[in-house]
């Protein structure tokens, strides 16, 4: 190996500013190149370079992404304005323009539910007198649980279940089940977790493997509906019923082809992950648990756990019915939540935050945000096709199709 390559380890611990002229150097930028990337974009200035500096480790700057805003989402209660931030083009203007032919519904319902995360502690070496040992002393471990959360029994949340598996290569998985409000909840259950592990090395004679949260859980879930007569579809040679039965036919293409599901729902996380980045909330946990999810929608009797689309399509007597399901990991504390252009997105969508439990708000937005998000990908796939469909409603775009 080239040992020129090398940084040197002190790179960790200088600032933003040291790191990228090192880089700099190393890689023979000019200083006008440099300077250039960094008063424009990487370091603009002295409060982002204090983000950067604070956030991470070894920053070299900011990456900043556009923020627009769909405007108009039909919700069956109020509108709402919602905040993206996404690189690609038409994610922002097909969803304005799905919220306002949606508009003519009487809006998108939602629901969300306790936020109930999950977390695992896995063991080795626990035979059946470890197991035995447990189930005597399940008290003792609940105990253990509930004051080790406390604070979040003290919010309403805490302690709301706990089990436990044996996988086939023998390894020992504890579960419990934590309503953790308003927050994502990973730092608190990875901490009870990991300190509720040597008990349960010591009740089991087990040997711990890890203890960490699971990024899927399936009781943690937004659902949102919606109802379109046909007539409110826009006009085209098509016809509104062709339209309309063209795009439930489009909800059963992704129900029976994976590589057509795959995109239906990476066009849903175009809009999904977009509120996730604007809100400050972990886009990458809602990727993971989405296509988790994604994986158990449409078991048939020959794949338990097939890969299905996470809104379905249905037309009849002249009435479009979709609906969505989508992991409910939004948060309005905690994490990057807090920083000021997360707090400002939270006021542009009318999250009230000093009402507590107000992170299911949230997440029935993203619902709903999700669900129009494919409509409109679907109305353009079938209508002029997602290139010339999107690129119309907002002047410069071109995109990927959905
Ligand atoms: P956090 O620890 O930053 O904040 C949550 C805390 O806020 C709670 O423990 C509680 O003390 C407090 N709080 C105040 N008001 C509350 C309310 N109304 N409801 C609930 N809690 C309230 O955040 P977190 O949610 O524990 O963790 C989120 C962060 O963890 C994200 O940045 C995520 O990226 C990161 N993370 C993710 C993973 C993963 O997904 N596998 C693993 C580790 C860390």
């Amino acid at each position: 190996m080239d040992g020129d390559v090398l940084l040197k380890n002190s790179f960790g611990r200088t600032g933003p500013k040291e790191r990228l002229a090192e880089l700099g150097t190393h890689l023979s930028f000019s200083d006008e190149e440099l300077t250039s990337l960094k008063d424009s974009f990487l370091l603009p200035n002295a409060k982002l370079e204090e983000f950067s500096r604070a956030s991470i480790e070894s920053s070299v700057g900011v990456f900043p992404l556009p923020l627009g805003v769909v405007r108009n989402v039909p919700m069956s209660e109020q509108f709402v304005h919602v905040p993206l931030a996404v690189e690609e083009a038409s994610v922002v203007s097909g969803a304005s323009y799905a919220a306002k032919i949606l508009s003519y519904s009487k809006g998108i319902t939602s629901k969300s539910e306790a936020a109930l995360q999950l977390a695992q502690i896995a063991l080795l070496q626990v035979g059946t007198e470890g197991e035995q040992a447990l189930l005597r002393q399940w008290g003792q471990v609940q105990d253990r649980l509930m004051s080790l959360l406390e604070r979040m029994h003290a919010r309403g949340g805490g302690l709301r279940g706990s089990e436990y598996r044996r996988l086939p290569s023998g390894i020992f998985v504890f579960h419990f089940t934590v309503d953790v409000r308003d927050a994502m909840g990973a730092n608190i259950v990875n901490t009870a977790a990991e300190r509720l592990a040597p008990l349960l090395e010591e009740i089991t004679g087990g040997s711990r493997l890890g203890a960490i949260l699971s990024n899927y859980s399936e009781q943690r879930i937004a659902s949102a509906q919606c109802i379109l007569e046909d007539r409110h579809l826009p006009r085209s040679s098509l016809g509104s019923q062709k339209i309309a039965e063209r795009i439930s036919q489009m909800g059963k293409w992704a129900e029976e082809d994976l590589w057509r599901a795959v995109t239906h729902n990476k066009g849903i996380m175009n809009g999904v992950s977009a509120l996730a980045l604007a809100t400050g909330n972990d886009f990458r946990a809602l990727e993971a648990a989405a296509h988790a999810l994604a994986s158990s929608m449409s078991p048939d009797s020959q794949h338990a756990s097939r890969y299905g689309p996470l809104s379905t399509y249905e037309y009849s007597e002249g009435q479009l019915s979709m609906s969505i399901q989508i992991p409910a990991l939004f948060a309005t504390v905690g994490g990057a939540t807090s920083h000021p252009v997360a707090q400002w997105s939270f006021r542009v969508l009318g999250i009230n935050l000093k009402k507590e439990i107000n992170a299911h708000m949230l997440n029935r937005i993203a619902a709903s945000l999700g669900l129009v998000q494919n409509f409109a990908a679907l109305l353009a796939l079938v209508t002029t096709g997602i290139q010339h469909g999107h690129r119309k409603h907002d002047g410069n775009m071109s995109q990927d199709p959905q």
